[in-house]
């Protein structure tokens, strides 16, 4: 109701997709890898991408969902110049059906879907359609690497002055709370110098 008058800064699918892909592909970094788990971890990953049915995921739907988000996490750590080449080559490959869905009681948004109904080929499709609203807005700096030096995250920076440096896994709070153990040390002593 209210948020139709929030300013925003990528379109409700995109934005949907964004942080779904950075989730996705943070689940590479995780024990147990999400994809071994079985099929309430699929249906989770479905839900985040706002996928409402896909086809029951075989050995090779599962590999082709590893390889998905592998994908993913290359693009997201991409330049500009190779998310356009990569992007346009998905694009060149792959059969997109175009609808306007509705949003709220006055909006509608062009969406994609993919032509089979593989929840790999959905995410592909979902995924391409937000990196290209991002290219087009000129907003891919928002494709983020979380900043700590143990943390392979990745996430998409939503803040208005590019501030966001660490992902949703408690890295900033370790970071400071590092940094404030560090400040609260009391300095070593120097030891080895004579007095004059
Ligand atoms: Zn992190």
């Amino acid at each position: 109701m209210a948020n139709s008058t929030k300013s925003m800064i990528f379109s409700p699918s995109t934005e949907t997709s964004l942080k779904a892909a950075a989730e996705f592909i943070n689940t590479t970094y995780r024990e147990p890898d999400v994809l071994d788990i079985g099929d309430a971890a699929l249906e989770m990953i479905a839900r985040s991408w706002h996928v409402a049915e896909f086809d029951p995921c075989d050995l090779s739907e599962l590999r082709r969902l590893r390889e998905v988000r592998a994908y993913l996490d290359g693009l997201w750590r991409s330049d500009e110049q190779t998310l356009v080449t990569r992007t346009n080559q998905i694009l060149s490959e792959t059969t997109l059906r175009l609808q306007l869905v509705r949003r709220g009681s006055d909006t509608y948004e062009l969406c994609a879907r993919s032509s089979d109904q593989s929840l790999a080929s959905q995410i592909v499709v979902a995924g391409t359609l937000a990196v290209v609203e991002a290219i087009q807005t000129g907003q891919t700096w928002r494709f983020q690497a979380c900043l700590s030096d143990t943390c392979r995250n990745v996430f998409v920076d939503l803040s208005r002055n590019h501030s966001r440096r660490f992902c949703d896994h408690g890295c900033g709070n370790r970071v400071h709370v590092a940094a404030y153990r560090k400040r609260q040390r009391p300095p070593t002593p120097t030891g080895g110098l004579p007095d004059t």
